[in-house]
């Protein structure tokens, strides 16, 4: 990585590889105050003097005094040169460096041209008046954010921006590229028109692309620029640039839908606040909030397409590890307008009181059944426990007894179906034919060589005598049952009554006896057949061995020292010696 797109790599890794992420997959690492300390990799210590700052995207070690960025740490932990380094960054983060290598000279260039609209559309907004300043001030945005935010103004002609750009003398093509101008039949003409302007701009401070707001009829309502190389909307979020530092100070922040909503609560004194850019929450734009908090407060519409965003953010925010509430405001369409009728501590006081997602989660499912009646109860609780498994088992006992008060079903109940009750398991000895799940149904899962050892137990005392050293063969609940029965009436030192098995026995296992006794014949070929199932069993058994060192020695690289190493190496040459001979 040499030459002008160096610095653009560099920079694009920093942003979306964030450190604690990188660090924490090698070092463990726990929360002190606004870092994470861990044991340091460079050297030998047993209290953790090894840093690492979410906010700044450094580490540092006070006890050897190594410090440096997410590409620093990886050369050295990983002995790699510079370039292999962020070749591997690039490559677990998802980013394209050949896409970036001839691009990235333009970026500057983008950059500029975006920060030369932006001033031309902020210039026209504060020179004389306009209908995107009366706009702004009737929706009672004080002139200081107004300015804190770039508002701008793109007015009604069809040529303003382009003639601007014509006179500086930029590239048509990359106005195009960042969508700032449109080309029909030959002709260029602005493409926000009549709008009010909300520049994006990046936590570098760069001005990524821009929202508009239409003035008029104009659909839509609002237009954002269209993704180019340097504006990619599930990379970034509204207002950060603003407020990262609150959020940092705050260790929470309120996510919000709307420009409007970001400026009125960052108006109000609430300024831990951001809005994702007019899509569905993403990952990487929770990846990028999570290096200033992990306590996210969802407050989107409070319409139900509001409900089913924050239902789906959250979804996210939890898979991402946030602690994550959800907020929604009553009697107004949007935090924009409850902020303005009912002012800022009211708000404040929604915070505080908003549910933790999965309460939200769990009150919608809730509302999809009648849990009046007992199938509804049923249904419910059933599609709540799949979510309860995603939880620690603490968090999932709370929410199934709040569970159990609203269906008034009983703990122990809802705790069997979130352990599963419906796929019974009985834990059998022997691990024979790979199968220990034995089936309810007893007939169907007994094997052929538990059936022909049966047989033979049920014909003579001295086949019963053999088969007690591979008891472990009867390995179905049928067989296990019938093999004990017959083992049973011979220790009583009975003979075997055949006809009283079936007593001792339950409906379907003794069908499944009737069955042996019915279909097994050996035509006096005991002795041989009971080498052979001696011989599969065995051989059944070297395979599962091999199965399980060869397993071993494929971790053991990671962990094993070399003498076990070299121990299980051995163990695997003679089983496949043992299983050579076999097959001879
Ligand atoms: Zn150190």
């Amino acid at each position: 990585v040499s030459g002008p797109g160096r610095e653009n790599i560099v920079d694009e890794i920093k942003s979306r590889c964030n450190i604690v992420d990188v660090i924490g997959r090698v070092v463990s690492l726990k929360r002190a105050g606004s870092n994470y300390k861990g044991l340091c990799p460079f050297h030998n210590e047993k209290t953790p003097s090894f840093v690492v700052s979410d906010t700044k995207q450094i580490f540092s070690c006070f006890g050897c005094n190594i410090s440096g960025d997410v590409i620093g740490f990886v050369q050295k932990y990983y002995n790699l040169e510079f370039p292999a380094a962020v070749e591997k960054l690039a490559e677990e983060y998802g980013i394209e460096i050949q896409n970036m290598y001839q691009k990235s000279p333009k970026k500057e260039e983008l950059y500029e041209i975006n920060r030369q609209a932006a001033k031309f559309f902020y210039q026209a907004f504060t020179k004389s008046p306009n209908p995107a300043l009366s706009y702004m001030n009737k929706r009672g945005v004080d002139p200081l954010f107004l300015k804190k935010f770039g508002i701008g103004y793109a007015d009604d002609e069809w040529d303003s921006l382009c003639k601007h750009f014509q006179k500086l003398g930029t590239d048509i093509k990359l106005l195009l590229s960042l969508g700032l101008i449109s080309e029909s039949k030959g002709k260029y003409y602005d493409k926000f028109r009549n709008r009010v302007i909300f520049p994006i701009i990046n936590t570098s401070g760069k001005v990524i692309g821009f929202g508009g707001r239409t003035l008029g009829d104009g659909a839509p309502k609002y237009l954002n620029s269209a993704e180019s190389d340097i504006f990619l909307k599930k990379n970034n979020l509204y207002g950060l640039n603003l407020t990262k530092q609150d959020i940092s100070k705050e260790d929470s922040a309120i996510l919000v839908e709307g420009y409007m909503d970001v400026i009125s609560l960052y108006q109000s004194g609430i300024r831990n606040v951001s809005a994702s850019l007019g899509t569905a929450l993403t990952e990487n734009q929770v990846r990028l909030l999570k290096r200033y908090t992990r306590n996210i407060i969802l407050s989107y519409d409070s319409d139900e397409a509001g409900a089913s965003a924050a239902l789906r953010g959250g979804e996210i925010l939890h898979k991402e590890g946030c602690r994550t509430k959800v907020l929604q405001v009553p009697s107004a369409k949007d935090p924009d307008e409850f902020i303005k009728e009912n002012g800022k501590n009211d708000f404040l006081k929604l915070v505080g009181e908003a549910p933790p997602y999965l309460d939200f989660k769990l009150n919608r499912m809730k509302k999809n059944y009648d849990i009046t009646s007992t199938e509804g109860k049923v249904d419910f609780i059933r599609e709540a426990v799949v979510l309860l498994r995603t939880l620690s088992p603490v968090e999932a006992e709370a929410y199934i007894k709040r569970i159990s008060r609203d269906t008034k079903i009983s703990e122990s109940a809802i705790t069997l179906e979130y352990n599963g009750n419906n796929t019974k398991k009985v834990q059998l000895i022997g691990k024979l034919g790979g199968d220990e799940h034995i089936s309810e149904k007893a007939s169907e899962k007994i094997s052929g060589l538990e059936k022909n050892f049966l047989k033979m137990a049920l014909t003579e005392r001295v086949y019963f005598d053999k088969i007690t050293f591979y008891e472990h063969a009867f390995t179905s609940k049928a067989g296990f049952e019938i093999w004990n029965e017959i083992k049973t009436n011979y220790e009583a030192g009975k003979t075997l009554d055949i006809t009283c098995l079936p007593d001792a026995l339950d409906t379907e296992t003794s069908m499944a006896l009737q069955d042996i006794l019915d279909n097994v014949h050996f035509a006096g070929k005991e002795d041989q057949i009971f080498l052979e199932c001696v011989d599969t069993m065995e051989m059944d058994e070297m395979l599962q061995k091999e199965r399980e060192l060869i397993l071993k020695l494929s971790m053991a690289d990671e962990v094993a020292s070399k003498e076990s190493i070299t121990e299980l190496t051995k163990a695997l040459m003679e089983v496949q010696k043992g299983l050579q001979r076999k097959k001879r």
